[in-house]
């Protein structure tokens, strides 16, 4: 294995408190050397040490790969008719989510694989070197355990979500739907998951549901988090706080108390802005989470019907617009902030010992992010 020393970087965000430059941890005509996988050295040009390989990025910003801590990428076919008759204003009657759970349920796992993996390395090209990824679309016993199957070959982060929504064939008996989640589903799909989750939201699960079910995941093996908040105010942020969960997502519609649960809980509220803008609906309060101490992170919900974008940078630059983030709170929250949201240590820094996980930008600064939104200038360094 062969060591690399990445130089002539014009602006290095490390957040790395310890490097100093305020909360990015920014450094000047820095260089970072990689080996094995791993960050070695990170530190000023100057002081640079030797490496076998030299890669001179001309000015180029750098900063840590993004950390996508919410996406719903195991599904099939689209609903781009139903996007396109709700930005025309026509009510919407039927279909949505039913449609892809059809359409899931229908595909092979090679077809689920192919499309999944699609997006990934759609992902990754902007510049997303970690990704979570959800089941919530197969919604049997089956289904969700191949989706966490397919699921699981693309990452590490895999979630799930068997409580996204009753399917519509127990559409008259929801206790049976959740007595099958917390028992042979949740069993069947444990082996291939780390994360247990819930919709506990009006027209998904009530708080006991979503208790019932995170608690069942996490007598499991599994860690819990929770979609809450979206649609409207409700008990999901109080009973994320409640159960210790890692993240809150979401948190669009939320109450003073709310945050204060979060902050105090040290619950991550994970901030998901593309489906606000997907929905044509209010923005979270970001700015009242950031001030009262929260941990933000941003990621892109991406899925088929609510929020069908891979683009973290799209993300920043509308965090940065709509939810009156600065530039700096919002690449924190796209790269550290998600990789608080799946308490992981090893990626949203660079620092010695952390994943070789780098964005190479076409711009000389982090601020071009925000600054040139739909602009493609954010690129995963592939060694
Ligand atoms: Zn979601």
């Amino acid at each position: 294995m062969v060591s690399i020393a990445l130089t002539g970087i014009g602006e290095l965000v490390t957040n790395d408190p310890g490097a100093g430059g305020g909360p990015l941890g920014l450094i000047e005509r820095a260089a970072v050397v990689l080996d094995a996988g791993r960050v070695a050295w990170v530190g000023p040009a100057s002081a640079a040490p030797d490496a076998d390989q030299r890669i001179d990025v001309a000015g180029r910003a750098v900063l840590p790969g993004f950390v996508d801590a919410h996406a719903h990428l195991v599904f099939a076919g689209d609903r781009a008719a139903e996007f396109a008759a709700r930005m025309a204003g026509t009510r919407y009657a039927a279909g949505g989510i039913a449609t892809t759970v059809a359409a899931t349920r229908a595909a092979t796992d090679e077809e689920l694989l192919a499309g999944a993996g699609r997006l990934v390395t759609e992902m990754l090209r902007q510049g997303s070197t970690t990704v979570e990824i959800k089941s919530g679309y197969g919604l049997t016993v089956r289904d969700e355990a191949r989706s966490l199957a397919v699921a699981a070959t693309l990452t590490p982060e895999t979630t799930f979500l068997g409580a996204h929504v009753v399917p519509p064939e127990l559409a008259d008996d929801p206790a049976a739907y959740l007595d099958l989640v917390r028992g042979p589903m949740l069993a069947a799909c444990a082996p291939h998951a780390r994360w247990v989750d819930a919709f506990c939201d009006r027209g998904a699960f009530d708080a006991d549901a979503a208790r019932a079910v995170l608690t069942a995941g996490m007598a499991a093996g599994l860690l819990p988090r929770l979609h809450a908040n979206q649609l409207g105010p409700g008990p999901g942020v109080q009973l994320a706080a409640e159960l210790g969960a890692v993240s809150a997502d979401h948190c669009t519609h939320l109450t003073g108390d709310d945050i204060a649960a979060l902050r105090d809980a040290g619950v991550v509220a994970t901030l998901l802005p593309g489906a606000e803008f997907s929905t044509r609906s209010p923005y979270p309060d970001a700015r009242a989470l950031l001030d009262a101490g929260v941990t933000v992170a941003l990621a892109t919900d991406c899925n088929p019907g609510s929020s069908y974008t891979s683009s973290m940078p799209f993300c920043v630059a509308l965090a940065v617009r709509e939810m009156r983030m600065t530039p700096a709170e919002a690449v924190r929250a796209a790269t550290a902030g998600g990789a608080a949201s799946l308490r992981r240590t090893d990626v949203g820094v660079l620092a010695p010992g952390a994943r070789a996980d780098l964005v190479v930008l076409e711009a000389p600064s982090y601020l071009h992010l925000a600054y040139r939104p739909g602009v493609p200038i954010a690129h995963a360094l592939e060694l």
